[in-house]
């Protein structure tokens, strides 16, 4: 019998911290008050693991080790320094890079050990070079379109699910060959070539900004993969952690939908976010009131209980250090401000909640969408900073609209709603808006830090 290395006790503790503090990151992430340990406990946790990797005695050689670590490194370090609104870009990226080392590794696994493969091991090692090269190609796609690099809208012809699900379908054909037969190492390029194919056609009729729900879709098929490959490698801690990636970014997913009334299927299939023609041709008989800054300020000056309502577009104009600067302007004239968060406002979940957080604003102010929506019809002034999607009342009353049934924030039913945006284009869903047209609604036309700007200095100067 082969004596352990001494090595191995000490690789064992690493695996199961990691794996703990890998679980309690994700516990503490689920939190804004905890939320600093959970990234701090992830960071030690992989630490951790790529220690204990380092000390496995099969290394034979570090130097291929040592210029990986100084690639990843120089890679690593300008992706963490990326703006707030870039994040979903980002992580699809990351997803890119994890998915392909899953695919590599899965090959160079399969080379090495065919035919010498069980059934078992061979169908995970093909549901994880499956997995791994359609996330790859997927994700980088994704990037691609959030970072404006390719076409933003949905790109869709006739029969594009069909031709899509047929690639897959060879694709797991094979696999299911190359299980009965892992000896046909002449297929293997297949289980590769197709899904990395698929991952691209996957992708293009889906819009840009659906991205996020897709992201996290291909976040948990990249841990599923991770976890396959923890299966072929005998890795308890790769199981552990693929699967929780896997599970978290289902989870996820399914809560984006959900907020979104959307169905999983409608996300990879409905090619959601085409301009609708009829509501922008709509949108040109009908006429807003707009007003100044002077007149917002004014406005604002007069009530005493104001709710602001964020959105995408406060976090493209960097406004939320604005935004605090108004909070601050208002409640020390005696004004009750609270910021409305609905689930999917922004692009990412949670992007309203870490851009205010990061200007301070107290976290009790901010109250979601469930709380907040009773107090709307007691509300004296709704201020929209580039939100519109989230606050489209079609949600409620037009069935034929495409957001019909997503909840939204009622800011509808308060006495006087204002928004700030640059002009009448659509947000996200690509429709119209009609509270836009409403006569208690003012149009504050105008970047949001610009505007924001504006008003604060107006109530400062009436001081
Ligand atoms: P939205 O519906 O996309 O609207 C954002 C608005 O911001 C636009 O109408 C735009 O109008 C305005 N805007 C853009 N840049 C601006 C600037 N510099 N200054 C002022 N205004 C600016 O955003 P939302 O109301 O936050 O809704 C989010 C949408 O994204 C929802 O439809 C949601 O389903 C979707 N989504 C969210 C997530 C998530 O996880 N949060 C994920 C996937 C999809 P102008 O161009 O006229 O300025």
């Amino acid at each position: 019998m082969n004596a352990l290395p001494a090595t191995q006790p000490v690789i064992d503790m690493a695996y199961l911290l990691a794996s703990v503090l890998f679980i309690l990151a994700l516990k503490w992430l689920s939190s804004p008050r905890t939320a600093r340990h959970g990234v701090r406990a992830g960071e030690v946790g992989m630490l951790l693991a790529i220690g204990g990797t380092l000390l496995q005695h099969g290394i034979v050689d570090y130097k291929w080790i040592a210029i990986a670590l100084v690639l990843g490194t120089g890679i690593g370090i300008p992706l963490g320094l990326v703006q707030m609104t870039a994040v979903p870009q980002r992580t699809a990226l990351s997803h890119a890079f994890g998915a392909l080392c899953v695919t590599l590794v899965g090959s160079a696994e399969f080379y090495l050990r065919s035919p010498d493969l069980s059934h078992f091991t061979m169908a995970v090692l093909a549901l994880e070079v499956i997995l791994g090269s359609l996330t790859c190609t997927g994700s980088l796609m994704a990037a691609g379109k959030l970072q404006d690099l390719l076409p933003y809208r949905p790109l869709t012809y006739t029969g594009q699910n069909v031709v899509n699900l047929c690639v897959l379908a060879v694709a797991l054909a094979v696999a299911g060959y190359l299980t009965l037969h892992p000896g046909a190492t002449r297929l293997f390029p297949v289980i590769v070539a197709l899904p990395l194919l698929f991952g691209l056609i996957m992708v293009i009729p889906i819009g840009g900004a659906d991205m996020p729900t897709v992201i996290s879709l291909l976040n948990a098929y990249a841990g599923l993969s991770a976890a396959a490959m923890g299966f072929v490698l005998d890795s308890k801690l790769l199981i552990i952690a693929g699967a929780l990636d896997g599970s978290s970014g289902f989870i996820l997913s399914v809560i984006m939908s959900r907020a979104m009334n959307r169905s999983f299927s409608n996300v990879l299939f409905g090619a959601f976010g085409q301009l609708q023609p009829a509501a922008v041709a709509g949108q040109e008989a009908k006429t807003v009131r707009s007003a100044t800054a002077a007149e917002a300020a004014a406005i604002l000056d007069t009530a005493s209980k104001v709710v602001v309502v964020p959105g995408y577009g406060m976090a493209v104009a960097q406004a939320q250090h604005k935004v605090r600067e108004l909070y601050d302007a208002l409640t020390k004239r005696g004004v009750d401000v609270r910021f409305a968060i609905h689930p999917v406002a922004g692009r990412m979940p949670g992007h309203m909640n870490v851009l205010l957080a990061e200007a301070d604003i107290p976290y009790d102010q901010l109250i979601e969408m469930d709380d907040i929506n009773g107090e709307f019809s007691q509300t004296d002034v709704v201020l929209i900073i580039g939100a519109n999607d989230v606050t489209n009342p079609a949600a409620r009353t037009d069935a034929d609209s495409p957001i019909y049934g997503m909840p939204i924030l009622d800011v509808d039913k308060a006495r006087t709603v204002m928004v700030i945006k640059r002009s009448m284009s659509p947000g996200f869903a690509g429709i119209d808006n009609p509270l836009y047209y409403l006569d208690k609604t003012f149009m504050l036309f105008g970047d949001a830090k610009a505007f924001v700007n504006d008003i604060v200095h107006e109530l400062n100067a009436a001081r």
